[in-house]
């Protein structure tokens, strides 16, 4: 579970992996997270997807009722400390 990315497990991909991001367009690079973006599913970096995670986390946190009305650019003081990732 650990390790999806790394190692044996992703010998067996074609080109271990390695392809061109579909976001930042950076090639030879490993493409192993599968994003939905326009309804079409795309692979991306690491890179890549951990921005688009962190923008999905502040929708998240936008769409939820505030009880404070911290801007994004604040530093992130965490509210809720049981914050599972
Ligand atoms: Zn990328």
């Amino acid at each position: 579970m650990s390790k999806n990315h790394r190692g044996s497990g992703i010998r067996s991909l074609p080109a271990h992996g390695r392809g061109t991001c579909a976001i930042c367009g950076k090639t030879d690079i490993k493409v192993l997270w599968e994003k939905e973006i326009n309804g079409q599913t795309v692979n991306v970096c690491k890179f890549c997807n951990a921005k688009l995670k962190n923008e999905a986390r502040v929708e998240a946190r936008k769409a939820k009722p505030a009880a404070e009305e911290a801007p994004a650019a604040e530093a992130p003081a965490e509210e809720t400390p049981a914050a599972a990732e």
